[in-house]
This record gives C-alpha cells, sequence and structure tokens, in this order.
C-alpha cells in the first residue's frame, strides 16, 4: 500500500477504490480516516475488521455537500440546521434520525446516524469525486491513538487500504465534538474539536452531557481510548528523569514542550504521544493542563488514553 500526494489524478485513483468497496486512508482536519462507500455494507464491514472495532460502535459519515443528507437523514432539526450552519465544514458531528439508504452496521444498529462535513480539501475533494457520502472512523486500531500525520497509520492499518492520501498533519488534531440534535434538547455525546462553550453561544443556551448509559448512550464511549502503548498519567510536575509532556523547558530528549494553548496542545497531542511510544517508554507523564472549560476535549482524551486496560 501506498503513501499518495493527493494530486487530482491520485484522488481519482482513491475514488476509483472507495466505489470498488475498498477502504483508503483520508486527512481530514480531525485525525486521519479509514474510510469506505457509507451505502456499502460489505465495505463498511471491512473497516471493522481492519480496526477490530466492535459491531456495536457506529461510524462517522463524511459528505461534501448539504444536499447529500437528503439521502442520509430522516428527520432534519432547527438545531442540526443551526449548527451545521455554523460549524461546518469542521470538528462537529451531529446525530440525527438516519433513513433507509444508511446500512445498519454504519450506525452499530441505532435508528440514527452520525454526520459531519469535513474542514480539509482533499477529504472534500475526494467524497465530491465518490459522489456517495464516506463512513470514515478514526485510522487507529480500536482503543489506539488516532493517527494525525499520514505516516502514523499503523501497519495492520495500511495493509488492509487501497491507498493513504497524505494530507499534511491535522491541523485540530484530536477528534470531533459529537453532538445529539435529534431533538431540541441538545446534549454532547463526546467533546471534541468545537468546545462546548462555542456550542452553547451558537445555541444561545447552556447545554448538558447525555448520561452515558441513558437513553441517548454514545456507545464507543470507553473509559481506555485514544491510548499509547505506554501508560500515561497526568501529574503535576513532571520530574527531570522521566518520560513526558510538560509546558516548560525540556531536559532529556524524552521530554517533549507543549503549548499552554487548549488548540495548539490538541494539535499536536497524539503525534507527541506517538513519538515517546516509538521509543518504546513504559510510561508517560503529561504535566497537568489547566482544568478550564476549552480544556475539556484535551482533558477527555488525557483521561481516556491513561484509563483502566
Ligand atoms: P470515531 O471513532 O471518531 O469515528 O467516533 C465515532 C463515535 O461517534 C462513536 O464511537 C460514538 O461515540 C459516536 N457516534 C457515532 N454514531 C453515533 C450515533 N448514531 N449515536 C450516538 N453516538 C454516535
Ligand atoms: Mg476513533
Amino acid at each position: 500500500m501506498a503513501i499518495l500526494d493527493p494530486s487530482p489524478a491520485n484522488i481519482m485513483v482513491a475514488a476509483d477504490a472507495i466505489l470498488a468497496g475498498e477502504l483508503v486512508c483520508i486527512p481530514t482536519e480531525t485525525v486521519y480516516g479509514i474510510a469506505a462507500d457509507a451505502t456499502n455494507a460489505e465495505a463498511v464491514e471491512k473497516i471493522f475488521s481492519a480496526k477490530n472495532r466492535p459491531a456495536d460502535n457506529p461510524l462517522i459519515v463524511h459528505v461534501s455537500d448539504f444536499i447529500q443528507l437528503d439521502d442520509i437523514v430522516a428527520e432534519w432539526t432547527e438545531a442540526a440546521d443551526l449548527l451545521a450552519n455554523r460549524f461546518w465544514p469542521g470538528p462537529l458531528t451531529l446525530v440525527l434520525r438516519k433513513s433507509e439508504f444508511i446500512p445498519d452496521s454504519v450506525t452499530g444498529g441505532l435508528d440514527t446516524v452520525a454526520i459531519r462535513m469535513p474542514d480539509h480539501a482533499v477529504a472534500l475533494e475526494l467524497i465530491e469525486a465518490c459522489g456517495v457520502p464516506l463512513a470514515a472512523p478514526s485510522a487507529n486500531r480500536f482503543m489506539r491513538l488516532s493517527p494525525t500525520r499520514a505516516e502514523m497509520v499503523a501497519p495492520e492499518i495500511a495493509e488492509r487500504v487501497a491507498c493513504i492520501l497524505d494530507g499534511g498533519p491535522c491541523r485540530v488534531g484530536l477528534e470531533s465534538t459529537v453532538v445529539d440534535v435529534t431533538s431540541n434538547n441538545v446534549k454532547i455525546l463526546r467533546p471534541g474539536g468545537v468546545s462546548r462553550g462555542e456550542i452553547q453561544a451558537a445555541l444561545g443556551r447552556p447545554l448538558g452531557d447525555a448520561p452515558p448509559d441513558g437513553p441517548r448512550r454514545s456507545p464507543g464511549n470507553y473509559d481506555r481510548h485514544y491510548a499509547p502503548r505506554a501508560a500515561v498519567r497526568v501529574v503535576d510536575e513532571v520530574p527531570e528523569a522521566a518520560v513526558g509532556l510538560i509546558f516548560g523547558e525540556p531536559t532529556s530528549s524524552r521530554q517533549i514542550r507543549m503549548p499552554m494553548d487548549p488548540e495548539a496542545f490538541a494539535s499536536t497531542l497524539y503525534a507527541a504521544m506517538h513519538l515517546l511510544d516509538s521509543q518504546k517508554v513504559e510510561e508517560i507523564l503529561v504535566q497537568s493542563p489547566p482544568d478550564e472549560g476549552p480544556w475539556e476535549a484535551v482533558w477527555d482524551r488525557l483521561r481516556r488514553a491513561g484509563g483502566e486496560r
């Protein structure tokens, strides 16, 4: 399998593979995805086996155009309209009632479907060239770190795709915010690239979280997820000799300086953990970021990266 530059000719190669029922790794602004034709149940099946992902963990469907929504969504809502117009293309995923064109395997048997329009020219061009929406979860093995660079795609994934389109480093660097907009009772199912504050400002009111096992549960929100091989622990201070991510001056090559800004931190977090992980370290210490709203998605990923094995 080849890493291809995203020239128009290579985007056509990738589109042909997708339409032939194969998988392609694609860049988005959040993380790299492993994409299949969302209307082809057999192709979607290949995503689950490549990732070793449980069948009840639903996929996000990616569109390049509002018109495609007509075929995917059974019931568009006022909240969906407002948030899509405000944040698409961008790192926001909307959960809505699904149409019959979306196979049950995409949604893990749920009657809702998660949709987003990615803010990445290569992803948008590919979806357009395919003429079908693409189901594309992150291109990592189940529970592992999501790739934010083409060369971070794990060999077990790379060997099962037709090609990897190289769109450079991902701008956002962690996954999209997933929001339930099936009704006007809007809930955040997973924090991500668009902050709670931004969503609340767009809606003009505060938002709740969905209870983890309530009627609007979001399968796939595991305690351990987005994790390197090494153990991850958040600490107040990273000792001089330790391996870790810190805000100050590194004292060894096994320490990486992180920016004191939630968006900049998110954008390099997975790449930094990947780099330390590739040195086969046992534990990565992370200096505690501020416990404030804009850091919510970063905190969510740090907690899960260090979650129970
Ligand atoms: P990713 O691995 O980044 O593609 O994440 C997909 C995640 O979105 C899943 O693990 C779920 O947590 C969430 N999700 C996808 N579809 C739905 C749905 N229909 N209802 C609720 N949550 C969903
Ligand atoms: Mg994922």
